[in-house]
């Protein structure tokens, strides 16, 4: 779909959620984000066929942040385009590079500690091993044509390195995951997963940040396309659910005095925000580990050493 002139929304599902990526065809051709390992040979690149494009002409896909539906499609295309360059934020470049990374790091982090995380194997559609050719700390410019560039955003919060890409010509933002309000929806419109975001300060400050960009049209990784006011409302959204999140947390690890474990803290805030469903409730440890490790180094909760699984208690 054109969004505006000779910028495209590539759409897939995955999950049951909508999986968008973003083609910018200016003097240089550039790609945020790569889906999984199947959606350049199943989705980007007949998308390119419709509009006239070959894969070689891509120059750049960046890859706005570490999570296999956002990565998986790095290999896949330089394997089919060896002259595209690769790119992602610094700060997410081993995550990006390498699906056991990704796994061993973000995705089963939680594993030993607290009982929670992914399946053992990084997922086929995770890719494979691919070195980035360059990578972004934000501030960057990428041209596009006379007066037409995006500006890198270093808008961390989701993962350490995620980035946003931004066109101050059309104010439009290509935010990717940065920013979540409730959580994630599906295609369908109803809620599909939790919010993911696990650096809860770094995360406030990128809505700050967003909020204080001149915007009229927002478009992320998996959410619909957003303008005026909406985007304002999302951001607001956000913010509240961090809010949201941490107080349900602090009320119940006070009623619970002999403490609470990952498992049980996600049943409890999942039931206060309702409509989670339940087979991707477990995606809450990310904000919740982020939550807790927030009231520990502010002295309001403590981490009980132990017991396995391990239990947070009221401090
Ligand atoms: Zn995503």
């Amino acid at each position: 779909m054109e969004l505006y002139p000779k910028v495209y929304q590539i759409q897939s599902l995955y999950g049951g959620r909508n999986l968008f990526q973003y083609l910018f065809v200016g003097d240089n051709v550039v790609l945020a984000d790569t889906g999984t390992a199947s959606t350049p040979e199943t989705t980007i690149f007949p998308f390119f066929d419709k509009v006239k494009l070959k894969p070689q002409q891509l120059m750049l896909a960046v890859t706005t942040h570490a999570d296999l539906d956002h990565q998986g499609g790095n290999d896949a295309i330089k394997r089919i385009s060896p002259g595209t360059m690769l790119s992602c934020g610094e700060a997410d470049r081993e995550l990006v590079e390498n699906p056991e990374s990704l796994y061993g790091q973000r995705y089963n982090f939680l594993k030993d500690d607290h009982d929670v995380g992914f399946e053992g194997d990084p997922s086929p559609d995770a890719g494979r091993h691919r070195y980035m050719d360059v990578t972004f700390t934000g501030g960057e410019r990428i041209h596009l044509g006379e007066n037409w560039w995006l500006e890198v955003l270093h808008v961390p919060g989701h993962s350490q390195g995620h980035l946003a890409l931004y066109d101050p010509v059309f104010g439009a933002l290509f935010a990717g995951d940065a920013v979540q309000g409730r959580g994630c929806p599906k295609a369908t419109g109803e809620m599909g997963i939790p919010v993911t975001y696990y650096h809860v300060d770094t995360y406030l400050s990128t809505i700050r940040h967003f909020e204080r960009l001149p915007l009229s049209v927002l478009y992320t990784g998996h959410w619909p396309v957003m303008r005026g006011e909406e985007i304002q409302d999302f951001f607001s959204e956000s913010r509240h659910t961090v809010e949201f999140v941490d107080r349900v947390i602090l009320r119940r690890l006070q009623k619970h005095p002999s403490g609470l474990t990952m498992k049980e803290l996600i049943n409890e805030v999942a039931e206060a925000v309702g409509d989670w469903p339940d087979d991707g409730v477990f995606l809450a440890m990310f904000p919740i580990k982020g939550h807790m490790d927030r009231l520990v180094q502010q002295g309001k909760a403590k981490l009980e050493v132990g017991s396995r699984p391990a239990k947070w208690v009221i401090a």
